[in-house]
């Protein structure tokens, strides 16, 4: 069984991927399994953030390496918080879920937009990244208690249910990071 180390700290990522490459024969170790250090997220796009921590796993550990970086992009913000999606809640979502709602009432706009950047990098520094997108509307009340992060007032296109209430049986086809999964997976 092939082994990929997967950069992220984040527990609700790495069972996500863990999920997605067990079909394919792939185990996944996690960065805060080795205690690697988290890299600083410097870049100023979500495939730079990437590209940073999967070349930082895979020097570190001479393993290749899986990283992601995803944000939620809210029209009634100017698609922010994007790349600083984690930085935004500070922890407590449930008061970012408030701002963000009273946000799309007063626009009257409710149009949000997931983005995931996956880059895979090989332990000699060559990488190749992958682009994918959910678009959906922000739920007017948060719901559901699956996932992480945003999923409590995410509703992708043509669900009138959040990510936290779809759960990850449909999520884990239709979601951003899914879409770029695809992608990396094409090539495997
Ligand atoms: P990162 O670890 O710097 O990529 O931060 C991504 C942040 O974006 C997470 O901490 C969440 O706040 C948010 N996020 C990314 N993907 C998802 C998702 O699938 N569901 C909910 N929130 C997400």
């Amino acid at each position: 069984m092939k082994q990929i180390l997967i950069a992220t700290h984040n527990k609700g990522k790495l069972a996500e991927f863990a999920l997605m490459l067990e079909p394919f024969g792939i185990a996944v170790l996690s960065a805060e399994a080795l205690a690697l250090p988290e890299p600083d997220e410097t870049a100023s796009s979500f495939a730079g953030n990437a590209q940073l921590k999967a070349i930082a796993a895979a020097k570190a550990s001479g393993m290749p390496a899986l990283a992601d970086d995803s944000g939620i992009s809210i029209a009634a913000l100017d698609n922010a918080p994007g790349i600083f999606s984690a930085r935004y809640a500070a922890g407590d979502y449930p008061a970012a879920f408030a701002r963000i709602i009273a946000a799309a009432e007063q626009r009257n706009d409710w149009r949000a937009r997931f983005t995931c950047a996956l880059c895979l990098a090989q332990p000699d520094g060559t990488t190749a990244t992958y682009i994918g997108h959910a678009d959906g509307l922000i739920s007017k009340t948060p719901s559901g208690a699956e996932g992480f992060g945003y999923d409590p007032i995410f509703m992708p296109l043509g669900y009138d249910r959040t990510y936290a209430e779809l759960g990850a049986g449909v999520k884990d086809k239709i979601s951003h990071r899914a879409r770029a999964f695809e992608q990396l997976t094409a090539n495997f």
